[in-house]
């Protein structure tokens, strides 16, 4: 006899659960509203309703032992009766929602039934499922009674199907095992930077929760802690490895190890991608009225994952895609689905650290061993905050408020028109362009949360009617509502007025630290391996991530003397200097490259400076200048980056902006780069938001300069300065331009940066040094 624990809601949902894709009836807001009505619910019932009744029992069905287990909502016990009681509340029609989902909530109380019937010997038993309306609380009852037998029959039936596919993954998970086990390490060769850091990544998933590794560029840091992951699967099939990564270049990165890996053992990956890049529709708008490929989702998709699962290991942009159109279905949902059938799951930290994105499907409820790998984890605490930090912009109104004329908008216009009352009377208080406000006005929370009771109906009614941007305002609104509800101490409440006062004023909410959201998610994870080139300057991620003990220092795989960092601390970037030493920055830079035919990127501090600085260069027989823009497409910045090319005839200079889109995850290995010129220290420009940073650090770390400004400025030079080294036998140079590299924690950094440190105060002297560095 083979044994399986199976929930309740597993099975059913597997077998039974159809119907449309519709996030206008699914969302955080019902999902919460529907929580609380079904908790009020419950609490009103008499003394012999038993609420959330937990149940278990093991059936014997062919050769397996199924330990069904699960909670029903209620259990409602008579004199002569039971009632097995399942409570659903929706926006929608209650008929309608009844109509459209009976056979799957009924699905859900049989078992329910039955195991409540075999636990207490009854012969027949009955089965009620209560619907409750969010928009005004109507009840609808619908009652059944079913023998003990006609249940079995059911349920059979449900561990039939369920056991068809399940057999299936048993096999697959069988062969993985065998084939993770006899895995050698997948490359032909082992470096020793990732040899040490493999023996501390092995160490970490069998005694440490969180670890943290400062591992430089070439160090081979992906198969490192990805190999013995893969290794700890083999021992727990259970297991489930999240490659969480910040940026694409990321995702292609941890892909190609998995490539590599595919090749001498089994494994399933699913790479997650955004919607906006995965939606076939000509628009987003996750409905039935408005989009053909959410029609009948929940209907289609087990055939869809099936049919992947047969035939592919690596669901990556290409087979989701291929899948999805065959089965006609949302590639965006269908990639989320898949990840439950997936050993790796490559996706953008969102997935884990986003409260309106995470992977629901894992971590509401933990079913397995998690093993989190957090790829270029300096971006983390700022990308956590992001998360937690929104605006609430009430243009919209504008255009809703003309359009919305005719009774069937009545009702919505009504309470539109509320929320401008309330927004004007608030305004009026308000004097300053920017204002930090204590408490969001309650009544205008009140009247944005009757707007979604109201708005979510009103959204059904008008289907593909429906006034554009509503939705999004909708969904706009209903975040931000939920993130006011976590505001404490590390957050900030602000406004924004134009000074004409022609708009409604902008709110915002503002995380300022996201430490303990980032460990509540860890909670929830066995083991979390952070990893980044960067995860410098320590004080700060110590601060922001929460780390009690130390950053792992992984060797650098590359000797000291093929980096030569020249600092120039003798030429001002201040602002108020700019103008009048940029000729004299030209003529450096011009030196610099001078000295060898080669790839070059001078890295500006902003994009007025660059322009500056490229009338400055000008045209010139000597080399061929490409130039970052503004709003560049992936198109323009794949030719830019695709313009260094390996030993290049002529000089290529690049100029981009320090911090952009071209100062991280830009990997021109060997001679297509040879040199980067950096401009100044990185300082963020000063502004309300960086000020409010440096007043919330002042009082919580009395340093509110270094976390606000100083740090963050000091992890993007550091990131800067990894894009020369790329590989074991590249050789390059950096030139750092301002005179604040002559203090700390600059100084001090720069210090122990592996290179051969060198001070340069004139042109003649960066090309002797250069001349010297290159015949070496
Ligand atoms: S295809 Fe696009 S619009 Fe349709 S359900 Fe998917 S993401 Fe939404």
């Amino acid at each position: 006899m083979r044994t399986l624990n199976l929930s309740v809601h597993t099975l059913v949902d597997f077998v039974l659960h159809s119907g449309d894709l519709d996030t206008r009836v699914f969302n955080l807001e019902t999902m919460t509203r529907g929580t609380q009505m079904h908790t009020f619910y419950q609490a009103k019932q008499n003394q012999k309703y038993l609420a959330e009744y937990a149940l278990e029992y093991t059936f014997e069905y062919e050769n397996h032992l199924i330990t069904l287990q699960g909670r029903v909502d209620g259990v409602i016990v008579n004199a002569n009766e039971v009632i097995i009681e399942e409570i659903k509340t929706t926006n929608s029609d209650l008929d309608v929602f009844f109509n459209n989902h009976e056979r799957w909530h009924l699905g859900q109380a049989k078992c329910y039934a039955l195991m409540y019937a075999l636990r207490f010997n009854l012969e027949t038993i009955d089965i009620q499922l209560t619907y409750i309306s969010q928009i005004d609380e109507r009840k609808m009852l619908k009652r059944y009674t079913f023998s003990k037998d006609e249940l079995q029959k059911d349920i059979n039936s449900y561990f039939g199907e369920y056991l068809s596919f399940f057999y299936q993954v048993e096999k697959y998970e069988k062969k993985r095992t065998k084939a993770l086990n006899a895995l050698a390490f997948p490359y032909d060769s082992i470096r020793t930077s990732q040899k040490i850091m493999m023996e501390q990544v092995e160490h970490a998933l069998e005694h440490e929760h969180k670890i943290y590794f400062n591992a430089p560029t070439g160090s081979g840091k992906t198969m490192a802690v990805l190999y013995p992951s893969l290794k700890v699967l083999a021992d727990k099939s259970d297991t489930k490895i999240f490659y969480l990564t910040a940026k694409g270049s990321g995702k292609a990165q941890a892909e190609n190890a998995l490539r590599v890996t595919r090749a001498k053992a089994l494994v399933k990956s699913t790479t997650v991608n955004a919607k906006e890049k995965m939606c076939l529709n000509d628009k987003i708008a996750c409905n039935p009225d408005e989009c053909p490929y959410a029609v009948n989702y929940y209907g289609k998709v087990r055939a869809a994952l099936i049919d992947a699962f047969r035939s592919e290991d690596d669901y990556n942009n290409e087979t989701i895609m291929k899948y999805a159109t065959k089965h006609n279905l949302c590639p965006f949902e269908y990639q989320l689905d898949l990840t439950l059938l997936s050993d790796v799951i490559i996706a953008d930290y969102n997935y884990l650290f986003d409260p309106f994105v995470y992977l629901r499907r894992f971590f509401d409820k933990k079913i397995g061993n998690y093993i989190a790998l957090i790829d270029e984890a300096h971006n983390l605490p700022r990308r956590v905050m992001d998360n937690y930090s929104l605006v609430l912009d009430f243009t919209p109104f504008y255009g809703f408020r003309k359009v919305l004329k005719g009774p069937e908008h009545k009702k919505i216009r009504r309470i539109i028109n509320r929320i401008v009352k309330d927004i004007n009377e608030y305004t009026e208080g308000i004097v300053s362009e920017f204002e930090t406000i204590l408490e969001f006005p309650n009544e205008l929370r009140n009247s944005l949360e009757r707007f979604l009771v109201v708005g979510s109906e009103y959204m059904q009614d008008q289907g593909a009617d429906l006034v554009e941007g509503f939705s999004d305002f909708f969904f706009d609104v209903n975040k931000f509502l939920k993130i006011l509800d976590l505001v404490d101490e590390d957050f900030v409440l602000y406004t924004e007025i134009d000074e004409e006062r022609t708009f409604f004023p902008k709110f915002y909410v503002k995380c300022l630290n996201g430490a303990k959201f980032i460990n509540e998610v860890l909670g929830g994870i066995d083991h979390a391996l952070f990893f980044s080139a960067t995860l410098a300057p320590a004080p700060y991620f110590k601060t922001m991530l929460d780390i009690e003990d130390d950053i792992h220092q992984v060797p650098n795989p590359f000797k000291k003397d093929q980096l030569l960092i020249m600092v120039d601390d003798g030429t001002s970037l201040y602002y108020k200097d700019r103008a009048e030493t940029l000729g004299e920055v030209a003529a450096k830079i011009k030196a610099a490259i001078s000295v060898k035919t080669g790839n070059y990127i001078v890295y500006t501090p902003s994009f007025v400076y660059l322009e500056h600085l490229e009338k400055e260069l000008g045209n010139n027989e000597e080399y061929d200048m490409i130039v970052q823009r503004q709003g560049m497409t992936d198109v323009e910045k794949e030719a830019y980056l695709e313009s260094f090319t390996l030993s290049p005839s002529k000089t290529r200079l690049g100029l981009a902006v320090l911090g952009g889109s071209f100062s991280e995850g830009v990997d021109l290995v060997s001679d297509r780069l040879s040199g980067v010129i950096i401009l100044g220290v990185g300082y963020p420009p000063p502004s309300f938001e960086k000020e409010l940073e440096k007043e919330y650090f002042d009082n919580k770390l009395n340093d509110g300069i270094s976390y606000a400004y100083v740090y963050p400025a000091l992890n993007k030079i550091l990131q800067t300065m990894g894009r020369v080294i790329r590989s074991e036998n590249d050789y390059g140079f950096i030139l750092l331009m301002d005179k604040r590299y002559n203090f700390n924690p600059y100084r001090a950094q720069l210090k122990s940066y592996d290179g051969i440190l060198v001070q340069v105060r004139n042109a003649n002297r960066i090309g002797e040094i250069l001349s010297r560095f290159f015949l070496n």
